[in-house]
């Protein structure tokens, strides 16, 4: 069997959803489980709706309520003819009441906890899920929904819940694994699940690859196909840069790195299920559905680049924390690593010297809150408005030199680094520039790293001794340490 996941643009109408239905169609014969997310933007404007709701401005946030169901109707009439959408239609609407009274609720209590958030939240791939299962029926492809409530259980912490990946694996065999017995194609919500006593989840936002990959995992698929509104995983943000390329093949380890430092098109800790089971995980178009996409394996050759990809993460803060008498007390970096951990703020980059620690952390997390917490008992600092910038490879493995070019090639941009980072992973060299930065010195590094195949040739040439230069001249250029 398959799981393949489609995102929210992927099935954002019904001539997304039909697109969805003719892909799934040509995997038929690989017993795929279909994982959906919510419509492109639900999860946004059920959010939107909550908070109007929350600030007691119910009408409006009957208003978003109301723009939704319009909108699913539409899909799904399109979607289903006649009979078939009549007989959707209850299901659809009973989602819908209750929709209204949770927001009615949220507006009358003016109260939105993370617990009714998940609740919010859950009707974009409840919604998506009915649609997507009955507009594949109705085309010849036999299938049957599955709430995902019911399968993917999980902890109690709401917006961000951990799943229990034991009790996941009994319901996903329970439930999904006799439907794939009888030829069915299950299709289910992603990023939704609920606690041991049934209380909705979420497992954080753009989950729905994570939920992906933790069904592939659980019912051991030969594969987990990322169905998404690009061609794959690109050398580098194309936004930033217009010479960007598709990455055919790329190791887990190097993916994983690139979803951690800000590629986007994976969350973060998708591939971590897939790696412990070994499963290759494709990242695919569905407007180009016969396009390579991009493979991500465990093991996968260096190329004959120097680097894999550059990735780019903003929204980034450098916080200062120093002794409060000009030196690092015994059991400093703990207390400031417990004050980040208490506060959930994520550690990106960590670096020390005698009298400070600095980090590198994202800044929508550290909040005033935490620099006073910080403050107790040390000298603080922070520096908003700064980037990660991320290459990664496994060719840099023992490459000599290559430290020197990139930051040769970040220096060329005009660009100063505030902050380095190697070591940690062998197979990324990371630093910390300022987020106005980012296009030069991205730009200038992939056009330094990425140059066609004869000019990175002579530049990794000229950056080792004579005595290797040899291996490195070779047309396709292996690690030197392998
Ligand atoms: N619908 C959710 C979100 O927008 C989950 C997902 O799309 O992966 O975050
Ligand atoms: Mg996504």
């Amino acid at each position: 069997m398959i799981v393949m996941k489609f995102g929210g643009t992927s099935v954002e109408d019904a001539a997304a959803i039909e697109r969805v239905a003719e892909i799934v169609r040509s995997r038929a014969a690989d017993g795929p489980v279909v994982v959906v997310s919510a419509m492109a933007r639900v999860t946004d404007q059920l959010l939107a709706a909550g908070k109007a709701a929350a600030a007691g401005d119910r009408d409006r946030a009957l208003e978003f309520a109301a723009s939704l169901r319009q909108r699913h109707l539409s899909a799904a009439s399109e979607l289903l003819p006649g009979t078939h959408f009549f007989n959707l239609q209850p299901a659809l609407e009973s989602n819908f009441k209750l929709l209204q009274d949770l927001l009615t609720g949220v507006a009358t209590l003016h109260e939105l906890s993370p617990r009714s958030t998940d609740c919010l939240l859950s009707f974009g791939e409840l919604l998506s899920s009915e649609i997507v299962s009955a507009a594949f029926s109705v085309r010849g492809l036999a299938s049957a929904r599955v709430d995902s409530r019911e399968c993917l259980l999980t902890d109690a912490s709401y917006t961000k819940a951990a799943p229990l990946f034991g009790e996941t694996g009994a319901r996903l065999e329970a439930r999904v694994r006799p439907l794939l017995a009888q030829q069915l194609i299950p299709v289910m919500g992603g990023f939704i699940g609920s606690t041991l006593d049934g209380v909705p989840t979420t497992i954080g936002r753009g989950g729905s690859d994570y939920s992906a990959s933790i069904f592939g995992a659980a019912l051991n698929a030969e594969r987990i196909e990322i169905w998404t509104d690009v061609p794959g995983m690109m050398t580098t943000d194309p936004n930033l840069c217009s010479e960007a390329r598709l990455i055919e093949e790329i190791s887990f380890e190097e993916a994983a790195e690139l979803a951690s430092f800000g590629a986007k098109v994976l969350h973060p800790a998708t591939l971590l299920p897939a790696i412990e089971k070994s499963i290759p995980v494709f990242v695919l178009n569905s407007r180009d559905a016969a396009g390579a996409g991009t493979c991500i394996r465990a093991h996968v050759p260096g190329n004959h680049h120097p680097v894999r990809a550059i990735a780019a993460k903003r929204h980034t803060t450098i916080v200062n924390v120093a002794g409060e008498r000009g030196e690092i007390p015994r059991g400093f970096l703990r207390e400031v690593l417990a004050v980040f951990d208490r506060h959930q703020c994520q550690v990106d980059i960590v670096a020390s010297s005698q009298v400070r620690i600095t980090l590198a952390v994202e800044s929508d997390t550290a909040g005033p809150q935490l620099v006073a917490d910080l403050e107790r008992f040390a000298q603080v600092t922070s520096e908003p408005r700064q980037a990660i910038v991320s290459v990664v490879g496994e060719n840099l493995r023992g490459r000599q030199g290559i430290a020197a070019s990139i930051f040769g090639s970040v220096a060329a941009a005009g660009v100063n680094v505030r902050m380095i980072s190697q070591g940690a992973s062998e197979i990324n060299i990371t630093f910390v520039i300022r987020e106005e930065d980012v296009p030069a010195a991205v730009r200038r590094l992939h056009s330094d790293l990425f140059a066609d195949d004869q000019a990175v040739v002579h530049r990794m040439a000229a950056s080792v001794p004579a005595s290797r230069q040899q291996a490195v001249t070779e047309p396709v250029l292996q690690p030197e340490e392998s």
